[in-house]
């Protein structure tokens, strides 16, 4: 019995200390991520050029590799001449470009892709995804307004599954799990849980800055005008 209490105690530090290193790797992630930019946003264009989407550079490289997307080369001066993922891995990055390292050297993240085979223009440039809403709803439960850490935030469909609601972006919102156990099954109006903003599809401009909230790339300029809202 003498030994239990220290055993405890080792047991809890051991805990805590993995949970430490859980969090320094994690932020070690997100640092590496941020660095070589394969977080960093790619605007994605259809085959006629118009904005369809923006996506991760991780994403990009994907489309890009795959060659269900080009990537554009440089602005005006370089004609916005697309090329494949070889011809794009063989141009070397300048000192301002975001690059990613790759055992045969770095490789350039694109700022600009243009897909093979779509042509359309999809409804929304940001594909709905938990992520997404969380991102409208700055990451902020839509009923208390409460910002608990990612893992604790729930999509609430407004409007319960079970009483026909959709899952669309007008019927999602950010919640904290409390709230979302409260509002159960219910209709806002039978609960009184109204969402604080109401839902709505981001459109461009919100798109953009949700993407990018601090950088607008110039090489998104030419294709950026007179987009609808
Ligand atoms: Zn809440």
């Amino acid at each position: 019995m003498k030994g239990t209490p220290a055993k405890v105690a080792t047991a809890a530090s051991q805990e805590a200390m993995e949970r430490v290193l859980e969090r320094a790797v994690e932020r070690a992630n997100a640092e590496r991520a941020t660095k070589t930019g394969l977080q960093s946003p790619v605007l994605v264009l259809n085959r006629s050029f118009q904005p369809v989407r923006i996506t991760t550079a991780r994403h990009a490289f994907t489309l890009l590799y795959l060659g269900r997307a080009r990537a554009l080369d440089g602005g005006f001066d370089a004609g916005f001449e697309p090329v494949d993922f070889v011809q794009w891995s063989a141009i070397a990055p300048s000192a301002d470009d975001d690059f990613i390292g790759t055992p045969r050297g770095p490789i350039r993240v694109p700022r600009v892709l243009i897909l093979s085979g779509y042509n359309r223009v999809p409804s929304a440039p940001l594909r709905l995804s938990r992520r997404n809403v969380f991102l409208r709803d700055a990451f902020t439960c839509q009923y208390c307004g409460g910002r608990p850490p990612m893992r604790d935030l729930n999509l609430d469909h407004v409007l319960p599954r079970s009483r026909g609601g959709k899952s669309s972006w007008d019927n999602l919102v950010t919640s904290c799990r409390t709230c979302n156990v409260k509002k159960g099954y219910a209709t806002p109006e039978e609960c009184g849980m109204i969402p604080r903003t109401k839902p709505h599809r981001p459109n461009w401009s919100m798109a953009l800055r949700m993407a990018a909230p601090s950088t607008r790339y110039a090489e998104w300029e030419p294709f950026l005008e007179g987009l609808p809202d």
